[in-house]
């Protein structure tokens, strides 16, 4: 069978309000819409591999009252066995959104940094020789997990987003493949975030000389560099409604395939159509493909 990618991950309840402006300080004021949807870098990568046609385990934490995102994830062919409903709020989004489009955002990290040494080891110990585990930066014990990683030999796909201070402390030696925007290759080479891509690369192959390495840089494409070879995929050219989630989508999308066999040209292939398709419709979750509209796109079969 294919391996199991286990993603530990974030789920985030997105509550977007929409505002005349942005509140300001002593002001109470009325919003004119209300939505809560499902967020969190962590469920969104396991909801674009599972569209993908991946096999991925959704380790996660959730308050008890909002087992209905658990459940969405379910219905995507998520496996959630591992994402317990706990005492504790489920981490969140308070998001206003102006007419405008400016946003401002309340991030409340709850249950998402509960995660406890217990379940760390449950994690390596479920996993097979084979499987890889996925990380973001939104939840708790990453310095504890990319240890006993290393330790059990389980294959590592790190996103470190969002970017702090804290990723560059941790023990990346033990990730084999490493997912980066500008902003996050910055942010690890140690440069500035306007230097150029080569400049990045090089930077992050000298420190990471083990490590696959994909750069993704919006409408300007992504790179994939491994060792001495470096190569670059374009980005389709469309018009981008909402680039929100577009990341989460390209590393759905690419660990699918990666899970299936697929030549990195061909994984570089699948996350960039999938992403293309993503950031033409509105919502993170909501704006991931499924495998058959990726399929229909490059005119093969869905797998
Ligand atoms: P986010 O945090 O918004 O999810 P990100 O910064 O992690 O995104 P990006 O580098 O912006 O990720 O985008 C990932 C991939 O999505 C790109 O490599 C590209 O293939 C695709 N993509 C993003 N923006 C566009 C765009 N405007 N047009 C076409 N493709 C895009």
């Amino acid at each position: 069978p294919m391996p199991m990618l286990h993603n530990l991950g974030s789920i985030n309840l997105d509550h977007v309000y929409r505002v005349p402006h942005l509140v300001t300080p002593g002001e109470t004021l009325a919003s004119h819409a209300y939505a809560v949807g499902l967020g969190g870098k962590g469920a969104n990568q396991s909801l674009a591999l599972a569209r993908a046609g991946g096999r991925v385990c959704h380790w996660g934490r959730l308050g008890r009252r909002d087992a209905w995102a658990r459940d969405t994830l379910a219905d995507a062919g998520v496996d959630v066995s591992h994402v317990s409903l706990v005492d504790a709020p489920s981490g969140h989004a308070i998001i206003q959104v102006d007419d405008a489009g400016e946003n401002a955002i309340i991030l409340y990290p709850g249950a998402n940094h509960g995660f406890d040494g217990a379940t760390l080891e449950a994690l390596v110990d479920t996993a097979a020789p084979g499987d890889w585990l996925l990380l973001q930066n939104e939840c708790n014990g990453l310095a504890a997990l990319l240890a006993l990683a290393a330790e059990r030999r389980i294959r590592v796909a790190f996103n470190p987003a969002p970017m702090t201070d804290a990723v560059g402390e941790l023990p990346l030696s033990a990730c084999r493949l490493l997912f980066v925007n500008r902003t996050e290759a910055a942010g690890l080479a140690g440069l500035p975030v306007d230097s150029p891509s080569d400049a990045l690369l090089d930077a992050l192959a000298t420190r990471l000389p083990d490590c696959e390495l994909v750069l993704t840089l919006g409408a300007e494409g992504a790179w994939y560099q491994a060792g001495g070879e470096r190569r670059h995929q374009p980005a389709l050219k469309v018009s981008a409604m909402d680039t929100t989630g577009a990341g989460d989508t390209f590393i759905g999308y690419y660990l699918a395939a990666l899970q299936r066999g697929a030549t990195v040209p061909d994984c570089l292939a699948q996350a960039t159509v999938a992403a293309a398709l993503a950031v033409q419709r509105p919502g993170a979750a909501a704006g991931i493909p499924t495998a058959d509209e990726v399929a229909d796109f490059l005119g093969k079969e869905s797998p």
